[in-house]
């Protein structure tokens, strides 16, 4: 019998600008006032991606990808908050391993 492959849908990165599959990235939303990192695909808005990784955040924040996407003059500081806290989520998820 044989076994269809699942096409994982591909998004791409704001910073480095590759298309990956959309569970190794991390997706954002633009509500019109703040940028809010989306854990569940569920929120409303304008999406966009950033790889799990914390020099593509470091790169957004650099080079302002953030406003490019949202069309937008976004807080610096505001935007390494969310990016800092979606990294640390995921992480966490992983790394309870301490006893
Ligand atoms: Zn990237």
């Amino acid at each position: 019998m044989r076994r269809h492959q699942t096409l994982k849908p591909m998004r791409r990165c704001i910073a480095c600008r590759e298309s990956k599959p959309q569970d190794e990235l991390i997706r954002f939303t633009f509500d019109g006032k703040a940028v809010a990192a989306d854990e569940n695909g569920k929120r409303d808005g304008r999406g966009f991606y950033l790889c799990r990784d914390a020099k593509c955040a470091e790169d957004a924040v650099k080079r302002k990808a953030f406003n490019r996407v949202c069309r937008q003059n976004l807080d610096e500081t505001e935007i390494r908050k969310v990016i800092g806290q979606a990294l640390d989520n995921l992480q966490g998820g992983t790394d309870a391993k301490e006893s």
